[in-house]
């Protein structure tokens, strides 16, 4: 039964998010060249062996040149102010993640396999790409939303098991109290373990602009992606970010290169809004 009603609640999660702006397009031709590509380069990860300090300092540079370089970025995605907050984690996890208000903590676990500023920057970037879409607000409306659709499902069968049975008691009626709560729990960590899809590719078209601006090199920035899909998932699934949502995939390389051809050609340096939204704006 518990499977039955955590089915029932997916696509309901699912549908909670939406994109601002116009994502890349992946076509099948472009999918299965980049999947031979990745077949040919299945080479092992290196990893760089740096001090804490070392990382620290790095961080705080890349951090300081995206800021610097953001806040038209900011401006247009209705975001106050480019505030961002960096931390460092000296923690093993392969992850980096974005959380409430402005920060972005990032894992030593997964700066070790990166070589270059580009490839780090192009995660920070990354984070501060799910801040200007507001996709963590998305986010908590998910977990609220979970929470309450497994409750109702949950009340609703629970109500029905009892109905017109003359030997449901005061003890059955607590122990089903405690199943809805445990099942409201259960859906509201389903509404907060991942980005969906979308949201991870929008987060990386904003990255690439973010980048763009402060002049990093897009191409090295692409290993970034590359380095993700040869990683084994991460540990930490309540806070679901870079490496154990969405696995970067060829699907995820393919956009990335769409979206770097975008921001090479796009002369405002600013991310189209979706059609709809335009037409709302005129
Ligand atoms: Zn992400």
């Amino acid at each position: 039964m518990r499977l039955f009603i955590i089915l029932m609640c997916i696509p309901v999660l699912a549908g909670c998010t939406g994109s601002a702006y116009q994502l890349p397009t992946v076509d099948d031709a472009a999918l299965q060249a980049m999947q031979e590509e990745m077949y040919a380069n299945r080479v092992p990860l290196k990893m760089y062996h740096r001090s804490d300090s070392k990382y620290e300092k790095m961080l705080a540079a890349i951090h300081n040149r995206l800021v610097e370089n953001a806040q038209p970025l900011c401006d247009h995605a209705g975001y106050i102010s480019c505030l961002f907050q960096i931390s460092y984690s000296g923690g093993n996890e392969m992850n980096a993640y974005a959380s409430e208000d402005y920060k972005i903590t990032v894992y030593r676990g997964l700066l070790q396999y990166l070589e270059s500023d580009d490839e780090i920057a192009a995660v920070v970037a990354h984070e501060m790409g799910h801040h200007l879409a507001h996709h963590n607000k998305e986010k908590q409306e998910n977990i609220a939303t979970g929470a309450a659709v497994t409750g109702l499902l949950a009340a609703v069968l629970v109500g029905a098991s009892s109905a017109n049975n003359p030997y449901y008691t005061a003890y059955n009626q607590q122990q089903d109290a405690a199943a809805v709560q445990d099942m409201m729990e259960f859906g509201a960590e389903m509404g907060s373990i991942s980005y969906s899809k979308e949201q991870e590719r929008e987060a990386d078209l904003l990255g690439a602009y973010l980048l763009a601006r402060a002049g990093y090199d897009l191409d090295r920035a692409k290993n970034t992606l590359v380095v993700l899909s040869k990683l084994p998932g991460g540990n930490d699934r309540s806070r679901a970010s870079l490496t154990d949502t969405h696995p970067a995939s060829a699907e995820r390389l393919v956009a990335w290169e769409k979206a770097v051809e975008e921001v090479r050609s796009n002369h405002s340096k600013l991310p189209y809004l979706k059609e709809e939204d335009n037409v709302e704006s005129d």
